[in-house]
């Protein structure tokens, strides 16, 4: 059995305030440790504050983003090795939400997993088509476009794949109309099934992560498919309780 990850999304949300509240809400929600992995991904702004309250237990945190250089004049952006010294094991690359408002392209997405690689962080990649690509019949050719690029980045040496993909719909997103659980799975063995063109082993255990509307009362049915892993959570990882079902309806 693969192993499961629930991970909170906290988007442009929160303040330091919050981020202790919330941290210490969610090591004290008596979750298995690391059954499944709990990651939460704050802003910028918060990982120091997630990091002090969380860094002896089981749960983790991540970047929402980051930039491909390793240091130099690019003002406002953040490198991997600073997510790195903040303690960070993962990186979110890909977010829709980053790639419709602020035009990222698929051969950006590709240099920055590329970069986190490089700096030892595991990219959480993000993936989905819009409503209107799947009105037309295109999810499929969406995601294969989307991920054309990013599965050559699997370490065919080793044992574990070196990153995660979200499958996140864009018409699922914020929208409390989560895909349903056998979309969402149809979906998943899709992705496993491009990765298997790379490595069979390997695409066995991509952890594929569904997002999109994931909430206490609809995160079981989602489980229970046997392609999806985990969930990539937007607005209820910002409410502690819900998030914490949604911990507990993967353990
Ligand atoms: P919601 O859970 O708010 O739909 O957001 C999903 C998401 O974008 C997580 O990255």
């Amino acid at each position: 059995m693969r192993p499961t990850m629930v991970a909170g999304n906290w988007k442009m949300n929160g303040l330091s305030g919050d981020a202790v509240h919330l941290t210490q809400a969610i090591l004290h929600a008596g979750l298995e440790p690391m059954r499944p992995e709990v990651v939460i991904f704050p802003p910028f702004t918060l990982l120091h504050a997630v990091s002090q309250e969380a860094k002896s237990s089981a749960l983790r945190w991540g970047g929402q983003n980051l930039f491909w250089e390793a240091s130099g004049a690019y003002t406002g952006e953040i490198s991997g090795a600073m997510l790195r010294d903040m303690g960070c094991r993962y990186v979110l690359i890909g977010h829709s939400e980053r790639r419709q408002i602020f035009a990222e392209s698929d051969a950006q997405i590709v240099q920055k997993i590329k970069a986190a690689l490089l700096s030892g962080l595991i990219p959480v990649v993000c993936v989905g088509e819009t409503e209107a690509e799947r009105a037309q019949g295109l999810t499929d050719a969406v995601l294969r476009r989307q991920l054309e690029a990013v599965l050559p980045l699997l370490n065919l040496e080793a044992s574990q794949p070196n990153l995660i993909i979200a499958y996140e719909p864009v018409w699922a997103i914020g929208t409390g109309l989560s895909a349903s659980p056998e979309q969402a799975q149809a979906v998943h063995v899709f992705i496993r099934e491009l990765a298997a063109a790379y490595s069979a082993q390997l695409a066995r255990r991509l952890l594929l992560l569904y997002g999109g509307s994931v909430k206490g009362n609809n995160a079981a049915a989602l489980f229970d498919q046997a392609d999806i892993d985990g969930a990539l959570v937007g607005g209820a990882s910002l409410q502690a309780g819900e998030f914490i079902q949604i911990c507990h309806a993967a353990e």
